[in-house]
């Protein structure tokens, strides 16, 4: 079994609604079981700011699959739950899915860069997962509770439980 957190992030389309039929989607898959989830967390985007904050979460699954598999996975979620993909990087989206871990694995792919390159910096990942895995360390041995001595906390805002 590997075991795997899972980013998720919305802001278009009662974006709770949104991440909470993720996880009911990713539970529903045979492969996959959902062991953690982190409280929603109401949080500023990134990049264009003329868009609406952003509702996230970070779930833990094990599951069978493959990394490359599992990125299938979600990426069919991710366009059934409607989301649209367009040219301007970090938009409105109805839904996002990243692979933050995948065990202590390091992949560099094409498709798939693991750890999530953007994991570090950001405080809408840093404190839910947290939330579910405060003793966690990154593959490099780095422990997430430093990092989150690093970041700002950016008006982030815990909501309530998924
Ligand atoms: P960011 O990656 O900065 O959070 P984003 O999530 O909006 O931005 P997407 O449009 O969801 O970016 O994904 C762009 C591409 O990133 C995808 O096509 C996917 O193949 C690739 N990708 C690379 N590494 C990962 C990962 N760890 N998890 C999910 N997608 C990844
Ligand atoms: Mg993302
Ligand atoms: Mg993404």
């Amino acid at each position: 079994m590997n075991s795997v957190f899972l980013g998720l992030g919305a802001n278009l389309n009662q974006p709770a609604t949104q991440i909470r039929s993720a996880v009911a989607a990713l539970q529903s898959n045979d492969n996959i079981e959902v062991v953690a989830c982190s409280s929603l967390y109401g949080s500023k985007p990134m990049g264009p700011q003329d868009q609406p904050d952003y509702i996230n979460a970070v779930i833990q699954v094990e599951t069978s699959l493959s990394a490359m598999t599992l990125l299938d996975v979600t990426q069919g979620i991710e366009l059934k739950l409607g989301r649209v993909r367009k040219d301007e990087r970090w938009g409105p989206r109805t839904l996002d899915i990243d692979i933050l871990l995948f065990n202590q694995e390091e992949i560099n792919q094409e498709r798939l860069q693991v750890p999530h390159y953007g994991m570090k910096e950001r405080e809408f990942v840093l404190y839910p997962l947290a939330e579910i895995a405060p003793n966690l360390t990154m593959p490099d041995d780095t422990p997430i509770s430093d990092l989150l001595n690093y970041i700002n906390i950016n008006g982030l805002t815990k909501l309530s439980s998924l």
